[in-house]
């Protein structure tokens, strides 16, 4: 199967049965920085690593940033609140309003629509006196601590990293994660400046604001790896839009040779119910359609019911999905000589009938082009580097594979060989660059026995 697979990490899934059989069908563990603590991050990671060691099973670990998201403070309990009903909310609480973990106060007008969580809860601004924001409850709901707080319009805001991301990329360095996503990036300096803080992590751009997706071809340049991040971006352009700006981010990505994820709600219903809802399953054969490499589960594996079912739904569509997946050979604009060696290698695995495409690999930027290029051939990746063979685990179609340390051409060449004849494969391509040189794919090679 091509499609590769986020799961995001949580109690629901942290023991060592569950993950034991859960990390034969996923690629990438995500762990959510906004909840939780380090310590409980940390036991986390080592579980995944002891798991991924006695299972012989690469996974990539991703941590997620929380980014400038709008919070709802820490609450005694939860507090009911009836259609019509009015409430008050604050920086920081007090005098019988709700908390917010920042300041919106001077950024809402009457009249702005207010929604939490997923949406589960909305209310309109019906008044602003002495720092309190009055809200007219649109429908009963429970508001709970910690949820998110969205308001229509699009604000201004803070750009990340905010100052707790700058604490978290210092955690995140000592863990030595695979990837940290961006959240609420805006422009590409955003993700520059994450860069610059970390060391050689894959940096992924969450695209959940409406200025991102205006930006999303600098965005691209500038990332490892692109998300639709759907559940936020339906609050800051119209929810119906969603689906237009998911096709725009998803092209743009491939265009940049960039992978990009589709995430959020894609098997919402299973958080408690052991079968999808229809409507669940063409979203994840439409998104293998447009052409994501990796499609993401959220509170589905973290702390939903069917951690396994999910992983396993997700993984049988988007293999049915694939094989009415567009092929590649498109018209395409090639930029570089590496675009173009990358491009030949697709186009003669798919008219010269060869099983394989061979590509060692310093960095993983070449399977990455490949993988954008969508070659109808199995594309083996070849790294002596585990990081950089979980950094390919979010690359569609591509397969990782050891190989030895060479320093010459011809020694790469014996090497492949042999790794060709142990997997039974007679007529393959070749494709890289000088050993040791980062980033010169130069050479194609055509072998048949
Ligand atoms: P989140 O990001 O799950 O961290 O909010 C994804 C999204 O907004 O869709
Ligand atoms: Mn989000």
């Amino acid at each position: 199967m091509k499609t590769k697979i986020i799961a995001t990490y949580g109690p629901g899934i942290d023991n060592d049965k569950t993950l034991t059989r859960l990390i034969k069908g996923v690629d990438i563990f995500r762990l959510n920085l906004s909840h939780g603590s380090e310590d409980q991050w940390h036991s986390y990671v080592e579980r995944i690593r002891s798991i991924s060691e006695k299972t012989h099973e690469e996974v990539a670990i991703l941590a997620d940033l929380p980014g400038p998201k709008i919070r709802i403070g820490k609450l005694e309990g939860e507090i009911g609140v009836k259609t019509g009903e009015t409430v008050s909310f604050a920086y920081g609480g007090g005098e019988g309003s709700i908390p917010l973990e920042y300041d919106l106060y001077p950024e809402l007008k009457v009249g702005f629509r207010v929604s939490l969580g997923d949406g589960y809860m909305r209310l309109v601004v019906t008044g602003l006196r002495k720092g309190k924001i009055y809200c007219r409850a649109l429908n009963a709901g429970i508001i709970k601590s910690r949820k998110g707080v969205n308001v229509s319009g699009g604000l201004v805001g803070v750009e990340p990293p905010t100052e707790e991301d700058i604490k978290l990329i210092s955690f995140a360095r000592k863990e030595g994660f695979d990837f940290v996503a961006a959240s609420f990036v805006r422009h590409a300096k955003n993700i520059e400046r994450i860069r610059s803080l970390l060391g050689n992590e894959g940096v992924v751009a969450k695209i959940e604001r409406k200025v991102a997706v205006d930006n999303i071809k600098s965005i691209a340049e500038a990332s490892d790896a692109i998300m639709v991040a759907r559940g936020d971006l339906a609050f800051d352009i119209a929810v119906e839009k969603v689906p237009i700006a998911q096709r725009r981010i998803i092209s743009a990505a491939r265009e940049a040779g960039k992978p990009v994820i589709v995430a959020t709600q894609m098997l919402a219903s299973m958080t408690e119910n052991p079968m999808p809802t229809r409507a669940e399953v063409n979203d994840i054969a439409n998104a293998v359609f447009e052409g994501a490499d990796c499609l993401m589960l959220s509170e589905e594996t973290a702390v939903g019911k069917y951690p396994h079912g999910c992983v396993s739904v997700m993984r049988r569509t988007a293999r049915q999905a694939e094989k009415n997946a567009a092929a590649s050979g498109e018209e395409r604009d090639i930029k570089s000589i590496e675009e173009g060696i990358a491009f030949a290698a697709s186009s003669l695995s798919q008219n010269y009938m060869t099983e394989c495409i061979f590509a060692p690999t310093q960095t993983g930027y070449t399977p990455a082009r490949l993988a954008a290029l969508r070659p109808k051939a199995r594309v083996i990746a070849l790294s002596g580097r585990p990081e950089v063979r979980r950094r390919m685990r979010m690359y569609y179609g591509i397969e990782s594979h050891a190989i030895g340390k060479y320093s010459s051409v011809d020694r790469m060449l014996r090497l492949v060989e042999g790794i060709a004849k142990d997997m039974g494969v007679r007529r393959y391509l070749v494709i890289s660059g000088s050993p040791n040189v980062m980033g010169s794919t130069d050479t194609l090679k055509y072998i048949c026995y």
